[in-house]
């Protein structure tokens, strides 16, 4: 039997070229989060080119297009459009040069190394195909376009700028990613998929002095440094033997000059877990540690602790997986497999969550199947396939964009389909 998704696929052949040319202009040109203005504008014209009804500008730079084809049910999938402060080394014709300004003032060369570039390709080939082709289907396709991803808020602030009254409610909602998988290979999971993160800046004081003379001052590296290895305890001490966490210091900043006791120490710091509880755990023992060790200190001042970057639990809808995953096995075969539970984290379900709707976030692979076999069979997957924001780390385009728009449209022919 031919299903609705087969009967909108066999027109990918004719989608691919303007796709793929789509691809290597995104790729070319990268933009940072909440700076998305090209690719947003890109992404509307192609929507109401096609007949979607389009909001812009929702969050920032934020697109929807609303499809609406009669009775049936409402399925919103989502693509995040921003790229990385990394310099490229593909070697690629494509390669971007690109450079920015980020956050802080400063010009930053530019890079979709994450390959949202991928995600924007296949959710359009997708909207295409749905578009083009109302006949197999029935109910209304929301395709959305995220900003700011990589900061973890570009949901939160779409859904913050009224999301919900710009769209209809959505029965459910689907999100994927390119990962370092054989392009011909899509993964999913039920349940927690990809961990929780949020990220902290801590700045302790201390009172500075001269090299020479200690005893006059608080020295602000031994509290950041106590701070630093008490803060290894809370995994290590604290979580279950069986319970998630990951406690990193990623960056420790102080003083200026040998014979100089700073009075000031910044730390910064990431978290990670697959639960709400572990998450508010590791969140209060990392807060109670470093006050505590600034009081043993004698610290003359409270602690600054500021959490930024905050990213939700992805945590996959069971009977949503049962459905898609039921119909990757039935396209794809053996090429539809169980995901890892992923430590990346992820600010998709933030909108699903936001509109009381189930969801599915899956990942798809974007490397040549047999490079990545013989690294698999040799142990060398780390050394020879790039990850996420590595400044290699581009999918092989066209099977990858035929594949990620397979499984796009196959997940939404699940719910669309009529008949099902
Ligand atoms: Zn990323
Ligand atoms: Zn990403």
């Amino acid at each position: 039997m031919v299903t609705a998704a087969q009967t909108l696929l066999s027109r990918l052949d004719d989608l691919v070229p303007r796709h793929l040319e789509l691809y290597e202009d995104l790729h070319r040109h990268p933009e940072l989060s909440h700076q998305e203005h090209r690719t947003a504008g890109i992404v509307a014209d192609r929507l109401r080119e096609l007949g979607y009804e389009v909001t812009d500008g929702i969050g920032g730079t934020g697109v929807v297009g609303v499809l609406d084809n009669g009775d049936g049910p409402t399925v919103l999938a989502r693509a995040d459009m921003d790229a990385l402060p990394v310099r490229e080394e593909s070697g690629l014709p494509y390669a971007s040069t690109a450079t920015g300004t980020d956050a802080e003032g400063d010009e930053v060369p530019l890079m979709h190394a994450c390959g949202h570039d991928m995600h924007v390709a296949c959710l359009l080939a997708s909207a295409q195909l749905l578009a083009e082709d109302r006949g197999g289907w029935a109910g209304t396709f929301i395709a959305l376009f995220q900003p700011a991803e990589e900061i973890g808020i570009g949901a939160t602030s779409m859904v913050d700028d009224g999301l919900a009254q710009a769209i209809p409610i959505p029965d459910v909602a689907l999100g994927q990613h390119v990962m370092g998988l054989p392009h011909d290979t899509v993964a999913s999971r039920p349940g927690p998929a990809m961990s929780a993160a949020d990220s902290a800046r801590v700045t302790v004081h201390g009172r500075g002095t001269h090299g020479s003379m200690p005893h006059s001052g608080v020295d602000a590296v031994l509290l950041a440094s106590s701070i630093v290895v008490r803060l290894q305890g809370i995994v290590a001490r604290e979580l279950a033997p069986d319970q998630f966490g990951v406690v990193t210091v990623g960056s420790i900043r102080a003083g200026s000059k040998s014979n100089v006791i700073p009075g000031e120490a910044t730390l910064l710091l990431n978290l990670r877990s697959y639960d709400d509880a572990t998450r508010s755990q590791l969140r209060e023992a990392v807060e109670r540690i470093v006050r505590a060790e600034c009081e043993a200190s004698g610290s003359p001042r409270p602690p600054e602790i500021t959490w930024t970057d905050p990213f939700p639990l992805t945590d996959n809808s069971p009977e949503v997986h049962a459905r898609v995953s039921a119909a990757f096995t039935e396209h794809f075969g053996d090429r539809a497999i169980a995901m890892d539970r992923s430590t990346g984290s992820e600010d998709f379900s933030d909108i699903p969550r936001a509109l009381g709707a189930p969801y599915l976030y899956w990942v798809w692979g974007g490397f040549d199947p047999e490079t990545w076999h013989r690294a698999a069979e040799e142990g060398t997957l780390h050394s020879t396939i790039p990850g996420n924001h590595a400044s290699t780390f581009v999918p092989v385009a066209e099977p990858t964009l035929r594949t990620g728009t397979s499984t796009m449209t196959v997940a939404l022919m699940t719910y669309l389909a009529k008949g099902v």
